[in-house]
């Protein structure tokens, strides 16, 4: 497949990718997601929204965020460097204000006064409250009552951003719950709020719009690796939870020699609820209004997931990640919770760069890799980073003493 007018041909003006996306909506949305598609393919043409969203991510997130040479930990695996995307550095500590601030921006220039959302973790709460409070929109964050018990630093850094925090007590009371109260919202004031959903997931336009906010990533970061360097990396890789820094990251190398592998999470297992690498483990279905790869039980609902990053625990994947693998051009594969913890001691003892349990995802498959190549170079988008894990990482590894040396 010729890749040089992807971004022109895909999705299709249903939202499609192949087989894959379109939105599948309540009759009373139908409209409301119209008018955010007709409104975005408008804006996203404007230059006044461009120069906007470019003085923003200049002034406001600090973007540029460098590409970084691992020289220690590469040295430690063999010949074969290791580079990082570093949107650790990006304003909030993650790639997620990347959409965030584009949705706020869109929100504005629609005449919106109010952005919601539902979270799980908290980080992207954190990214839209954010983005609401540059904005001047209200924000209303739609949360499991069991995560607000677990997240509680995230949930603070939300009130004190000036967002309403709205506890979710019914059925399981967590990120399931969320969606479904956050939907109800949405239904009843869609005439001056936008859902804005917080990965490349959902109906029709957020896959593409959220993807297209993401893009930066990538352009920078290929950008920044040739002058580096004078050529490109062998491999790209990001983790892949909803598949928001991952299609950010790779959309920018779809059209060069660059082998592209998304990394989902294998948890503690193979078995349906160790893990959440839908990819690997799912098949096609419909959920949360798109069609794609989903992780399913014996009834075709939902299956239970679990990751040791919270951020990747999502029993789907965009869709735009089903169609790249069916066309063949991006490879998934998987790291595992022990996987991920040894990358997140190694990254930070051998760097000095303490990566979120997410991203570190992606760390061991690089490592992985590196070694297994030999020779050459890999480029990993660092998506956050770890401040938020360390409580429970030190509770569960402690320190990582067993994670020091190299295996
Ligand atoms: C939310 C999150 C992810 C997973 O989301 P994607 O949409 O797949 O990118 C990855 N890394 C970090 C740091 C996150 O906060």
């Amino acid at each position: 497949m010729d890749f040089s007018r992807y971004l022109k041909e895909y999705p299709d003006a249903e939202g499609r990718f192949g087989k894959f996306g379109g939105a599948y909506l309540p009759e009373k949305l139908v409209p409301a997601f119209k008018q955010i598609t007709d409104d975005y393919l408008t804006i996203c043409h404007s230059s006044q929204f461009i120069q906007e969203l470019r003085r923003i991510r200049k002034e406001f997130q600090g973007r540029p965020t460098p590409v970084y040479h691992c020289e220690r930990l590469s040295r430690m695996i063999g010949h074969c460097q290791i580079y990082l995307k570093r949107e650790d550095l990006n304003h909030t500590g993650a790639h997620k204000l990347n959409h965030c601030m584009g949705e706020g921006l869109l929100a504005k220039f629609m005449g919106k006064k109010r952005i919601i959302a539902e979270t799980g973790a908290g980080q992207h709460g954190v990214a839209l409250a954010t983005a609401a409070a540059y904005f001047g929109l209200e924000c209303t964050i739609y949360m499991g009552e069991v995560d607000i018990a677990k997240q509680a630093p995230n949930v603070a850094r939300m009130k004190v951003l000036g967002a309403n925090v709205v506890p979710v007590t019914f059925g399981l009371k967590t990120l399931k719950e969320a969606v479904d109260a956050a939907f109800e919202d949405y239904l009843e004031n869609y005439k001056d709020t936008i859902y804005c959903i917080g990965s490349a997931v959902g109906p029709h336009p957020f896959p593409m719009m959220v993807r297209d906010f993401q893009m930066v990533v990538g352009y920078e970061a290929r950008e920044q690796f040739q002058d580096m360097m004078g050529f490109l990396p062998d491999v790209v890789t990001a983790c892949v939870g909803g598949g928001s820094n991952s299609i950010g990251m790779f959309e920018a190398f779809l059209n060069d020699p660059v082998e592209i592998v998304g990394i989902e999470p294998l948890g503690r297992g193979k078995t349906m609820g160790d893990h959440a690498a839908s990819m690997s483990y799912g098949s096609e279905g419909v959920m949360h209004g798109f069609n794609s790869i989903m992780l399913k039980d014996e009834k075709g609902e939902p299956a239970p997931v679990y990751s040791i990053a919270s951020g990747l625990d999502y029993p789907s994947v965009g869709p735009e990640h089903a169609f790249l693998r069916d066309c063949g051009r991006v490879k998934y594969d998987v790291a595992s919770d022990e996987e991920a913890v040894d990358a997140f001691f190694k990254l930070s003892r051998y760097e000095g760069i303490i990566p979120a349990l997410e991203s570190s995802h992606a760390v061991a498959y690089a490592m992985r890799r590196a070694k297994e190549m030999g020779t050459g170079s890999i480029l990993v988008n660092l998506s956050g980073r770890g401040d938020k894990d360390l409580d429970y990482v030190i509770e569960k590894y402690g320190y990582g003493e067993k994670y020091k040396d190299f295996k």
